[in-house]
């Protein structure tokens, strides 16, 4: 049963409030399709639709009320999720679960769930929304929580903004001062895939009193070196690689906060090469420079590690790339990363249609999830870059229905935040 909204009329709404409801009302009457936006979008006129129209939220940004008793913080929903955990720094506050890009706005990852390295301890940042306020498809103002309207609630936490949208939300948060938390990183490295699944199975199931934890795993195909013209390819071998990496508490002394120091210059340069190098040239470089950050020791404060990431993905992202990600239910954890892994390296093999297959995995302990198959589970996301003349269209939905093939047998959901 679909439950009712408020019928708070529009003049006693806040008037940015106010715009969303008039701004769906009009989309309504002219038919426009509604491209929803959380955050700043420099080049968002460039992906409109003709005749669509955004509504861009950027401007409901204010982190309103911090009730440090309470441990709640409340937002619009345009407010980035960097900016919201600067506040509540303040306050000796964080939020548990952030995305490890800057500019990601509470409404827009909210509307997707929301994971992070530390889902294995705090769920997707939906699990962390206490209640919401939102405007409906009609352009009704409404407001719904963990205590009411409930099932609203969910369809909206997830909804990828196709079933309301978001303008303010109260999330609950952790006691904690990120800049103070020092990480240590306990490492394990694989050359063998068989071995790296497995490990990570055990220390997703056993996290111990890690903060964050993560596994990655990197292969290439066969590089080949093309010899003088007649004498074909000499090839020189496949590089395998994987990490699982765990960051514990730790107490800073001297030797830490130096490492810390030599550890974030490195970070940092290594991010300069790897957005410097520009072009197709530069691919190997932006790679290993990605790599190279991705996997080295770390000693770190909990909000360097939040945003580790940041850099390079801002500065790997380019290039045509297949990416599926999805939640596996533990007990299938190890058939879904090895069916999507013999999948990708199967068709690199037969038609080279990809080239780099790299994944990542950690766990994810989730109210919503455990209540659809009352057990934990797994993120896991495939990046694999590709050759798009290799990949014709019939190819790829041969894929995409060998991986709903998956999902369905494993019980497995994907996750799609860019829907
Ligand atoms: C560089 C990068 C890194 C990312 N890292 C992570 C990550 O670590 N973990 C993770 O889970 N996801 C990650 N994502 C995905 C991200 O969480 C989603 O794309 C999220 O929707 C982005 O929020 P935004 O505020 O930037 O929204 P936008 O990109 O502006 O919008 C994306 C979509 O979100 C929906 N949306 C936005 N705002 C609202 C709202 N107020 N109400 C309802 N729907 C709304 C709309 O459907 C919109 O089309 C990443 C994305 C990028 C680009």
């Amino acid at each position: 049963m679909s439950m009712p909204v408020s019928t708070l009329p529009e003049e006693f709404l806040p008037r940015d409030t106010a715009d969303v409801v008039r701004t769906v009302r009009d989309s309504r009457k002219n038919t426009k399709p509604l491209i929803i936006r959380g955050g700043e979008r420099p080049d968002e006129e460039l992906h409109l639709p003709d005749h669509g129209q955004v509504l861009s939220l950027r401007k409901m940004n204010r982190v309103q009320v911090v009730d440090a008793d309470a441990r709640t913080v409340r937002v619009q929903a345009g407010a980035k999720l960097s900016d919201i955990d600067r506040t509540l720094a303040a306050h000796g506050l964080g939020l548990p679960v952030v995305g490890d890009h800057r500019d990601i706005t509470a409404g827009g990852f909210a509307a997707v769930g929301g994971l992070s390295a530390a889902s294995h301890k705090y769920g997707m940042f939906s699990d962390n929304v206490v209640e919401l306020e939102y405007v409906d498809q009609d352009g009704r103002f409404g407001t719904c929580g963990r205590t009411h309207h409930v099932e609203r609630f969910r369809k909206i936490l997830g909804g990828g903004g196709r079933t309301g949208i978001i303008t303010a939300l109260t999330l609950e948060v952790n006691t904690v001062d990120k800049d103070r938390t020092w990480l240590t990183s306990d490492a394990h490295r694989f050359l063998d895939f068989d071995t790296f699944v497995e490990q990570s199975y055990k220390a997703i199931q056993s996290p111990g009193d890690s903060l964050l934890q993560s596994g990655r795993w990197v292969d290439t195909a066969p590089l080949k070196v093309s010899r003088p013209v007649g004498t074909g390819h000499v090839q020189l071998g496949t590089v395998r690689f994987g990490q699982w990496s765990s960051l514990h508490p730790t107490t800073p002394n001297l030797s830490l906060r130096a490492r810390r120091e030599v550890g974030a210059r490195a970070r940092k340069s290594l991010g300069a090469i790897a957005s410097s190098a520009s072009g197709r040239a530069g691919m190997p470089v932006r790679n290993a420079a990605a790599g190279a950050l991705m996997f080295a020791p770390k000693v770190l404060t909990l909000r360097d590690a939040e945003y580790l990431a940041d850099t390079v993905i801002s500065s790997s992202e380019r290039g045509p790339a297949y990416r599926v990600s999805l939640f596996a239910p533990m007990s299938s954890y190890t058939r879904v990363f090895h069916g999507l892994h013999d999948l990708f390296s199967g068709h690199r093999e037969r038609t080279g249609c990809f080239t780099v297959i790299s994944a990542m995995t950690y766990g994810v302990r989730s109210g919503y999830l455990r209540e659809l198959d009352n057990e934990d589970h797994a993120f896991i996301t495939f990046t694999c870059r590709l050759r798009p003349a290799a990949l014709p269209s019939e190819l790829l939905r041969d894929i995409v229905s060998s991986i709903d093939e998956i999902c369905v047998a494993e019980r497995a959901r994907r996750y799609d935040p860019t829907d």
